[in-house]
């Protein structure tokens, strides 16, 4: 297995965290419905490297805060088994999500482990902002049953207006998840102005037709319910005015994506 490192492009912000055992933690969800099959427990990790203008989980960029509560595996464990059976009954269990769980992945791989050796379905909700491949990540992937991978948008030049930084290493860790033949659940989120355009939508198609692991596309129209974070934060939205999109243009990314072979969830 190759092993390579990969430096941030956006210097200005810290890479990974030096790992101690434990996870700066900003939330946690035991109940969630939205992030992968079933109810699952939702681990909510600190950091991102991506700047995305709708971001809803602004509050999360930051590694280290004030709010956040650092956790280890235990602790973490302790909960989840608390909810097992329920979990269980409905066909779910844990998501790592974030801000981007892969900063973290030291903490996620040990996390996932014990989770499996439960029997508990595991899912990592990531940007694929990948910055080290090795035994790791593998070990990582290895004891992931489902990778939830944003791909915010093919065009490099609108991917840096929308999120702020180059899709080269989101496409990537894509490859990389196809060469594992890993399965993978993409997460397109539907903004006007942005990707909501025919062109973006082929493109995607494109690019992720040929990937058998690819089992399904969830369209996520966009939405505003994170705006008031960036406030909290003293940032201004930038995506103030822009609206939902219609059902039409909806359905229309649908068609196209079926297109290439894939099953869409709205
Ligand atoms: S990747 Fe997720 S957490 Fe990071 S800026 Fe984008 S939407 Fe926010």
């Amino acid at each position: 297995m190759q092993t390579y490192t990969i430096k941030p492009e956006n210097e200005h912000h810290e890479g990974h965290r030096g790992y101690h055992g434990t996870a700066i933690v900003h939330s946690i969800e035991s109940c969630g419905t939205v992030d992968g099959p079933g109810l699952r427990f939702v681990l909510f990790l600190q950091g991102c490297l991506m700047r995305c203008l709708y971001c809803h989980n602004r509050d999360t960029w930051d590694m280290h805060t004030d709010k956040a509560q650092e956790l280890t595996v235990e602790q973490v464990m302790k909960q989840v088994l608390s909810y097992r059976h329920y979990l269980k009954a409905t066909g779910g269990g844990v998501t790592a999500t974030g801000g981007e769980p892969l900063l973290q992945y030291e903490f996620l791989r040990d996390w996932f482990t014990a989770c499996r050796e439960h029997d508990i379905h595991t899912c990592l909700d990531t940007n694929g902002y990948a910055l080290h491949y090795d035994e790791i990540l593998d070990d990582l992937l290895d004891h992931t049953n489902l990778v939830m991978l944003d791909l915010k948008q093919i065009d490099p030049e609108i991917h840096k207006v929308l999120v702020g930084i180059p899709n080269t290493k989101t496409l990537n860790f894509a490859r990389y998840l196809a060469e594992r033949n890993q399965p993978t659940r993409v997460r397109y989120v539907i903004v006007p102005g942005y990707t909501d355009d025919e062109r973006s939508a082929n493109l995607l198609g494109e690019f992720i037709g040929g990937m058998e692991n690819v089992e399904t596309v969830e369209l996520l129209p966009y939405h505003e319910l994170g705006a008031h974070k960036w406030e909290l934060c003293g940032d201004e939205y930038k995506l103030k005015g822009v609206h939902p999109p219609p059902k039409e243009t909806v359905l229309k990314i649908k068609e196209i994506l079926e297109g290439y072979g894939k099953n869409i969830i709205l």
